[in-house]
């Protein structure tokens, strides 16, 4: 497995893809050209998955001065939507995917596969079946018996073409016939088994509207789209290793121009569902708000929690291709998000379960405004002014009264520095009559502004607050894994995925208190919380009701679980 903790320590992950097209450039195989796609079928939103595979196809063809282009395998109107090709649109552009003017659909093929469809028939390559779906299926064979040949296998070629022409003039019900490749029935491949290339589907398509009646099955269309695209390296998931040789057949059949295939690993992450499929039934079922949830895997939803473009592009660079299907740590994902943010982010100081200060010797009605660093790994971010007062908000975890062993933060007769502030010593606390802690007293020394004492005494820790006056309200979304097991697929008899569903995910803390240079965040503005972690500002978020996601926690939990294992 993948972890953030080899990171620093292997080489760079092989690209046999890369290799594979170097040689082809070399060899002049397609007269220095490299041309390849990103073939998503529109069934569903892009998850990061298929950023591996957009990163791929745009990245390699940007690498050697080739071209990447857009097509929607868009062969199902059942189950097809413009939803979805509008989301996919949106999701490859902001991963930095440029297809130019090259936005391609299978189904602007639709009437070429059709008169392809007819010139296999004329070569006594297809035949229209009578057999119901079911039946084909039972006549498969298995992998060590042989299939059967259907009934209507031998029909003429012009019985072939009357029938076909009448399945697209709309005479048969859905499922009465399939145009079907006459290869092999004893064919060790099952895809070479006589596959279905067209099915009778009374279905208004989401661009074709209901000008057919016959689709293509997506086998038939692929490889042809690719041929008519002239693609040179057609880049795709190891589960269609079987499929190249139905793809070859047709094209060398049809003798029309041959791409090359080349397959590679899906990506799967630890406590992850990769799969459209699974994800459309977490939406429907209202596990989660919709697809763009930020504790889902799709690109929308990665967006949303305030993942950047780079983060993606630096794991899936990290991640590489192979030719065996693993699965990385998430926390992989979230070592290149964390690295990318700690560059960017503009720090602010956020409370987001806020204990009440009082400094009692602090001039009633005074404020300060103390100058904080932006960003410490950008300097050119600068610095700006958070405003200090008698009455501050501080973490309710960074004070105990009764502090353990290790717990160097505030607590009754300790000193501590506040952040761009003061030493502060706790000098009593007011409860409530549950005998909760709901306000604690301090007093600060004038002489360690900006967080230094002239006598050089020392304190152990530095806590963020922010000034109760000043502070602007939020809502902090904050995030756990969407499942609670490193192998959410991995379901016991009789149940479904559902039973591997974190109750934990989300928790809505309503009244945070930030830094009043807040206020004017914009929804996606990204920010780290000093010492809590990486927001950004949800797309729900208002200046009357502000709303952050937490992208990710400060602390590396990897790190932990390694000093722990040591
Ligand atoms: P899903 O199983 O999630 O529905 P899919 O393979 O059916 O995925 P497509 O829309 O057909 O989804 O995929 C478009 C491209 O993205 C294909 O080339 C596919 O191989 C690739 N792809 C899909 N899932 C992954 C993944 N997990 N890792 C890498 N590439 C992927
Ligand atoms: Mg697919």
């Amino acid at each position: 497995m993948n972890t953030p903790t080899d990171i620093e320590t292997t080489p760079a992950p092989s690209n046999f893809i890369r290799e594979i097209i170097r040689d082809d450039l070399e060899t002049n195989k397609y007269g220095g050209r490299v041309q390849t796609r990103f073939p998503p079928e529109p069934n569903g939103y892009l998850h990061i998955g298929h950023a591996k595979s957009i990163n791929l196809n745009f990245g390699l063809a940007a690498e050697f001065g080739g071209q990447c282009n857009l097509r929607f395998d868009d062969t199902n109107p059942s189950k097809e939507e413009t939803e979805y090709v509008d989301s996919i649109i949106a999701d490859v552009r902001w991963l930095g995917g440029d297809w130019g003017d090259r936005l391609f659909y299978a189904s602007d093929y639709f009437e070429q596969l059709y008169q392809w469809a007819v010139q296999l028939i004329r070569a006594g390559k297809a035949y229209v079946c009578d057999l119901s779906g079911d039946e084909v299926r039972r006549q498969r064979g298995t992998l060590t018996e042989p299939g059967q040949e259907s009934p209507y296998r031998n029909r003429s070629i012009e019985e072939n073409l009357n029938l076909f022409e009448r399945m697209r003039a709309g005479e048969f019900a859905d499922g009465a016939r399939t145009l079907r490749a006459k290869i092999d029935m004893a064919s060790p491949n099952l895809n070479l088994r006589d596959p279905i290339m067209y099915r009778i589907l009374h279905a208004h398509h989401h661009r074709t509207g209901d000008k057919w009646c016959i689709y293509p099955m997506y086998d038939f269309a692929h490889g042809e789209s690719d041929s008519i695209e002239k693609i040179t390296h057609s880049i795709c998931t190891l589960e269609f290793e079987d499929h190249r040789p139905l793809y070859d057949w047709y094209v060398e059949q049809l003798g029309i121009y041959h791409p090359q295939q080349i397959e590679f690993d899906r990506l799967n992450l630890t406590y992850t569902v990769l799969s459209k499929r699974k994800l459309l039934t977490l939406v429907q079922q209202g596990h989660v708000n919709g697809w763009d949830d930020p504790r889902m895997p799709t690109v929308s939803g990665l967006r949303r929690r305030g993942y950047t473009p780079e983060a993606i592009r630096n794991f899936c660079r990290r991640v590489g291709v192979s030719k065996t299907n693993g699965t990385t740590e998430l926390g992989l994902l979230e070592y290149f998000l964390r690295e990318d943010l700690n560059k960017r982010s503009l720090r602010a100081m956020a409370v987001l379960r806020p204990l009440r200060v009082v400094i009692d010797n602090y001039p009633d009605g005074q404020v300060e405004q103390m100058e904080a660093i932006n960003n410490p790994e950008d300097a050119s971010a600068g610095t700006r002014t958070v405003p200090f007062s008698k009455v501050l908000y501080i973490e309710q975890d960074d004070f105990r009264e009764d502090p353990p062993k290790q717990y160097f933060r505030l607590s009754p007769g300790r000193e501590v520095r506040l952040r761009y502030g003061y030493f502060i010593t706790c000098t009593g606390v007011v409860k409530d009559e549950a005998g909760q802690v709901v306000e604690i007293h301090c007093s600060y020394d004038p002489a360690t502004r900006g967080g230094n004492a002239p006598d050089g005494r020392k304190v152990k820790s530095t806590i963020h607050w922010v000034s109760a006056e000043h502070a602007v309200d939020a809502e902090v979304r904050l995030y756990d894994n969407l499942f609670k097991v490193e192998d959410p697929n991995a379901v016991p008899e009789g149940q479904d995925l559902t039973v591997n569903l974190n109750p934990n995910s989300l928790e809505v803390v309503q009244n945070a208190k930030l830094e009043p240079s807040l206020g004017g965040a914009l929804p996606g503005a990204r920010y780290q919380f000093e010492r809590l972690g990486y927001f950004s500002a949800d797309p729900d978020s208002a200046p009357e009701k502000l709303v952050f996601n937490r992208t990710v926690a400060l602390r590396d939990t990897w790190a932990k679980i390694e000093k722990k294992t040591k």
